[in-house]
């Protein structure tokens, strides 16, 4: 018997997202990202939510955030200033496991 699996880009589609625009659960601060040599924020992200703008500065929103963690983990330059999972009723709805 085989068990047909969705690919991860589908089902992180069918997540839900509640997004805290007055209070961010992610706070970043640029000037230590900025003199980061690795950020590794970059690849660790699975939902690819940190990036590089033209003028090579981190660019971050929280919205889309998984809350894995991750991010938190993998900082070591102290980049990031504020991670906590967001306020109730904020945050992701996983609708698929
Ligand atoms: S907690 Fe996970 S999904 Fe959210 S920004 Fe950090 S690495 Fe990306």
């Amino acid at each position: 018997m085989s068990v047909e699996r969705m690919p991860a880009p589908e089902l992180l589609g069918l997540n839900r997202f509640n997004v805290d625009e007055e209070e961010p659960h992610i706070v970043l601060d640029k000037e230590m990202c900025a003199k980061c040599q690795d950020k590794p924020c970059l690849y660790v992200c699975p939902a690819v939510l940190y990036k590089l703008d033209k003028n090579g500065a981190i660019s971050f929103d929280y919205a889309g955030c998984l809350e894995c963690g991750t991010c938190r983990v993998m900082c070591k330059n102290k980049g990031i200033v504020k991670w906590v999972y967001p306020r109730g009723t904020f945050g992701i709805s996983f609708r698929q496991g």
